[in-house]
Parts: C-alpha cells; sequence; structure tokens
C-alpha cells in the first residue's frame, strides 16, 4: 500500500477490508451451528463469531497499524495466542485509498488514533437468527431447549416473523481522532442482494468526515415521524422516552449500527435510546457514518460522547440520533427534563 495515501484514508480503507473478512467469519461460525454461548452479564451475551471476528480485526490492524490504539468489546482474545494467517488481512480497498483527505486529517499521526470496534453487534439477534436457519423442526426445538436467551414468547414470536434478525447484525469499525469519531465501517453480513442476476451476502458502508458516505444507497426521511429503538433492551425510562415523540411508527430492532443504518436508508428518522446499555464501541462508527451523512448523534442530553482512549466504555446517558439537526433538536425538546436528570444521576 502506497505510504503517500495518507494515514486515516489507509486506515478506513483496511477497516473496510478487514470487515468484510470478519463478517465471513460471522457467517461460517453460523454455518457451522456451534455459537458456543457465553453469558457475559445481565442481557449481555458473546458467541464464537464475537470472539473470532475480534480477533481477526485486531491482529488485522495492529500488525499494519502498531501505535494505534485498538479496544474491542471482548475482553483480550489475543492472550488465546496466534490468529491464523487466514484471519489476517493485508489488503485495503481501492476506492477508498483514491479518496482525497480532508486537510484536517491530512498530518494525523497513529498516536492520536484510537478505534472502537464492535466485531459483531446485534448478538441476541445473531442468536436468535440462529433458529430461522434451522430447517428441520426437531434441530429447532432442540436448540429452543438448550438456549440460554430464548424465553417460549421469543420462540412463537420467532415462528411467526418473516423478518430476518440476522439482517440486523453488523460488524463495526469505528476510527476516532484526538477523541471525535471521523471515520467508520458498518459491515452488514448477512444483507442480500443481486448484482448482475447473481445473488451476493453482505455490503459494507463507510463515512468519512468532510467526505461523505459509500456502500449503500441515500434516501431521504420518511414523510412521518418513524422512530427506531431497541428490540431487546428496553426498561420504562426507555418507553417513557419514546412516547414522548408523538411518532407514528415505533420499530424495535437490533443493533446500533443496524439502527443507524436505518435512519441512513430513510427507514427511520430518529434513533431513540434512553438507557445507559450502549458502549463506546456501538456508537463511534455509527455516528462518524452519520455525520458525514449529515446526521446527528449524541447522548440524551444533547451532548456528544468522547472516544478517546480513556474515556469510560458505557454510554451513560443514552443515545439520540436523527437524521439531520432539525429532527435531533425536536426528539431533545421533547425528552422531559425530569427523564434526562434520572439518566444523568444515574
Ligand atoms: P440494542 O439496541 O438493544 O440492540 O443495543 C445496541 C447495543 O447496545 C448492543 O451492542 C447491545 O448489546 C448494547 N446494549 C444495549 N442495552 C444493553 C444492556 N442493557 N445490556 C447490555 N448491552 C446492552
Ligand atoms: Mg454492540
Ligand atoms: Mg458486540
Amino acid at each position: 500500500m502506497s505510504t503517500t495515501v495518507p494515514l486515516i484514508v489507509r486506515l478506513l480503507a483496511s477497516s473496510v477490508s478487514v470487515a468484510g473478512r470478519a463478517g465471513k467469519i460471522v457467517r461460517d461460525v453460523m454455518s457451522k451451528g456451534e455459537l458456543g454461548i457465553v453469558e457475559k452479564g445481565k442481557d449481555d451475551y458473546q458467541t464464537e463469531a464475537d470472539r473470532s471476528a475480534q480477533r481477526c480485526i485486531i491482529a488485522s490492524l495492529s500488525a499494519q497499524y502498531p501505535k494505534v490504539n485498538i479496544i474491542g468489546e471482548e475482553d483480550s482474545p489475543e492472550d488465546e495466542g496466534e490468529v491464523s494467517s487466514e484471519w489476517l488481512v493485508v489488503d485495503a480497498d481501492k476506492e477508498i485509498l483514491s479518496i482525497e483527505c480532508p486537510s484536517f486529517l491530512q498530518n494525523v499521526k497513529e498516536e492520536d488514533i484510537v478505534i472502537w470496534v464492535d466485531p459483531l453487534d446485534g448478538t441476541s439477534e445473531y442468536t436468535q437468527g440462529a433458529l430461522m436457519l434451522k430447517r428441520d423442526p426437531w434441530e429447532r426445538w432442540k436448540m429452543y431447549f438448550t438456549h440460554p436467551i430464548i424465553s417460549i414468547k421469543w420462540y412463537l414470536s420467532l415462528l411467526q416473523s418473516h423478518y430476518g434478525f440476522l439482517e440486523h447484525v453488523t460488524v463495526l469499525i469505528g476510527i476516532s481522532v484526538n477523541e471525535k469519531p471521523v471515520a467508520g465501517v458498518i459491515h452488514q453480513p448477512y444483507f442480500k442482494t443481486l448484482v448482475d442476476g447473481e445473488k451476493k451476502i453482505g455490503r459494507t458502508i463507510w463515512g468519512l468526515q468532510e467526505v461523505g458516505v459509500g456502500g449503500y444507497t441515500p434516501a431521504p426521511p420518511p414523510d412521518s415521524l418513524v422512530i427506531t429503538t431497541t428490540r431487546s433492551h428496553s426498561n420504562p425510562i426507555v418507553e417513557k422516552a419514546l412516547q414522548v415523540m408523538n411518532a407514528t411508527q415505533i420499530l424495535r430492532v437490533g443493533g446500533a449500527g443496524y439502527k443507524v443504518l436505518q435512519l441512513l436508508e430513510g427507514v427511520a428518522s430518529i434513533y431513540v435510546f434512553a438507557s445507559p446499555g450502549c458502549k463506546k464501541w456501538d456508537t463511534c462508527a455509527p455516528e462518524a457514518v452519520l455525520n458525514a451523512a449529515g446526521g446527528k448523534l449524541t447522548d440524551i442530553l444533547g451532548n456528544y460522547y468522547k472516544y478517546g482512549a480513556s474515556e469510560t466504555r458505557p454510554n451513560k446517558t443514552g443515545v439520540l440520533a436523527a437524521v439531520n439537526n432539525d429532527l435531533h433538536t425536536y426528539a431533545l425538546n421533547k425528552i422531559p427534563q425530569e427523564l434526562k436528570e434520572k439518566l444523568a444521576n444515574k
């Protein structure tokens, strides 16, 4: 790779390539059927796909950019020894390499950068989507009985639903410079398209501040107010913040990455999550891509998160994102002061 290309552009190009490889790992783990689910905390799970995808991303990026601080969601997977050469990605996306770097990012050094990696955003949906892939009813029941997350209610709703939870799964790589999210990659491993009559799986969306976005077709927000929010981590405060919005429709989907994709593609206008559950690796890439597309992501109080390495991982005061400034201001004004204070003092 030419070193005359500015560091940020090279890093984004490498991230696009490695995100695609991580997405393949996510699909491969699912196809093998051994998810290796571990409970990290309440409503918080990890699978073999989360662990392996993170090892691939961190090993590949740190081999090429040794002084960049890379923080992943999963605990020290590098302790598990050498990463196989199959998982070491050295390619960089050619199209991204030809992007002209914005002047304010031209002289950025490795030491100024912190990368936040969520190797698999939407793990709940990933494990529940696994059920959809089991064609054999006996296999499905067996999985239900041995599954730590799914209740009978979930199982029935799954059977009734034709909506693929696997579409909610994303791989997130967020690049921050001096605490600000400036570039990001959202890879969707289960997105299906037809290209020249041929089936293609997976797509990679990227954004770079002052340059723009790529990998999808931008669309204006819906005519009426459509809000997107969590489907698996709700609570009374989350619901209260939704009630006050006067939305015509509330979509409940998995993952911070997928919800921001809905904003980018004109499916929803605002993403509201009044809860401390999201972490820096959930919002860094989505915030960077949304910014590059003209949107805005803050906490429920309207403050931006900082992405320096010493910042606390949880986004304690929730997430409020919108496709443009006006809709963001609308939502911010609707949220009652008392609710804002409740979250701020948690
Ligand atoms: P969701 O919108 O519920 O899919 O959440 C978006 C991201 O935040 C996912 O990575 C979730 O794992 C994480 N998250 C949100 N709420 C919680 C919670 N209460 N506990 C653990 N993780 C959470
Ligand atoms: Mg996540
Ligand atoms: Mg994750």
